[in-house]
């Protein structure tokens, strides 16, 4: 568990040199233009670097989630919005790989492997977020299809994705137990995908509304029986929560690793600003924050690659990795003085970068109610 094996040590250092060489020169441009990085993802498709969650069953490599995270954590150190791309990517396709169906996995999941291909889980709607039981898109049965109806918001990857998992109601008066999740073609009739939202950070990322109007999706594109969406849903959570938990400790790293090297350079009161106990403290602070996290990731990736119970160590990697990256580029920022409120140098960028954590995949507050719930249950 403290130590990682030859091969994790090597796709570890891969990644990490993929990020340096491929993403981290490119970031601030990607964060100016919020331009898509296709060319990059390509590149990380050649190296093996994108959708390598693919069930080897199928032709993939069936990464696990502690190796899922070595990578998100490399690339998030070069870009937490290049990493996002891809952790969207296996935040899709995860429920379906849970759900077991292997004609989805060969007709959706197989072509990942020869291409680059995204997709998208569509889950959040306008009224509803944190309240996942509230959302109101339905799929209602016609013969052997259904028909989908309804909006989702925030969509990561909506506007490149070839295909979307979908959270509908198939009985809307059963709550939880009423939804139902399916796979949707993104060339579907009546899939209609929004504008790009202008975000405050991690601006390479493709956020946008989906609606669905009358879109008509086979039976055979469902995953497991109906009413088995919700668990679906939140079964991919306890893979990929500890995956996006070490991408936010990717970009602490990066955030560190800027904050000790402008310390010893900068100088006030005749010497380096490290050389005050109010800065170094900080660095020590930023590293605890930064090394808890990633024990926490790695404890819940190795307990749900174990076939363990992993939701309160996912849920426990997620907080501390989000509030965690928070407080570290926050303090970045700090360290850097008037510097670091200006684009000519990289913490602000981090810092917008570092916010999302606090709120996609469960927010701070989500993560709390998970926690504490299994503290009282
Ligand atoms: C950039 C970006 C990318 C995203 N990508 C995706 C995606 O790919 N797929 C997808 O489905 N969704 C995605 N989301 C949606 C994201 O998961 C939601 O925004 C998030 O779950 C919060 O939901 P909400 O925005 O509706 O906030 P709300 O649920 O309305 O919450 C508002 C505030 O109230 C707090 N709150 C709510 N309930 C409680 C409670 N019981 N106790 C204490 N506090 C509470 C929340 O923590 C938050 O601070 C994305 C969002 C963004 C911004």
């Amino acid at each position: 568990m403290f130590e990682l094996s030859t091969e994790q040590n090597e796709l570890f250092a891969m990644a990490k040199d993929f990020a340096d060489k491929e993403v981290w020169p490119r970031a601030r441009q990607w964060d100016e233009t919020a331009e898509f990085p296709w060319e990059t993802l390509k590149k990380a498709h050649e190296v093996g670097l994108m959708n390598a969650f693919v069930p080897e069953e199928v032709g993939g490599m069936g990464l696990h989630t502690f190796e899922a995270c070595l990578i998100s954590e490399a690339l998030g150190y070069g870009s937490a919005g290049f990493s996002t791309a891809l952790g969207a990517n296996e935040l899709a396709a995860m429920p379906v790989v849970v759900s077991q169906e292997k004609g989805v996995w060969k007709r959706f999941l197989a072509p990942m492997v020869e291409e680059p291909l995204m997709a998208a889980y569509c889950v959040t709607e306008p009224g509803a977020g944190s309240d996942v039981a509230g959302i109101k898109t339905t799929a209602k049965k016609k013969g052997s299809d259904y028909i989908l109806n309804g909006s989702k918001m925030w969509i990561t990857n909506a506007g490149h994705a070839n295909w979307f998992f979908v959270l509908a109601k198939t009985d809307p008066q059963a709550g939880a137990k009423g939804m139902t999740g399916f796979v949707v073609s993104a060339d579907s009739e009546g899939v209609i995908v929004g504008k790009k939202e202008d975000n405050m950070g991690q601006r390479c990322s493709d956020t946008r509304g989906v609606t669905f109007q009358d879109v008509v999706v086979p039976e055979e594109n469902r995953l497991g029986a109906e009413g088995k969406g919700f668990q679906l849903a939140m079964a991919a959570f306890d893979r990929t929560r500890p995956a996006v938990s070490s991408n936010a400790v990717g970009l602490a790293s990066r955030a560190l690793k800027c904050a000790v090297e402008y310390s010893k350079e900068r100088q006030a009161f005749g010497a380096p600003i490290a050389q005050n106990q109010g800065i170094s403290f900080m660095l020590a602070d930023m590293a605890r924050d930064l090394e808890a996290s990633r024990l926490l990731c790695w404890k819940a990736a190795a307990d749900v690659d174990a076939g363990k119970r992993n939701t309160y160590f996912a849920s426990l990697a997620k907080l501390s990795a989000g509030d965690g990256v928070m407080r570290i580029t926050t303090d970045a920022v700090q360290i850097f003085g008037g510097y670091g409120y200006n684009k000519e140098y990289p913490v602000e960028m981090l810092m917008r970068d570092a916010k999302i954590f606090q709120i996609y995949e469960g927010t701070s507050q989500i993560q709390r109610l998970v926690v504490s719930r299994h503290l009282l249950a």
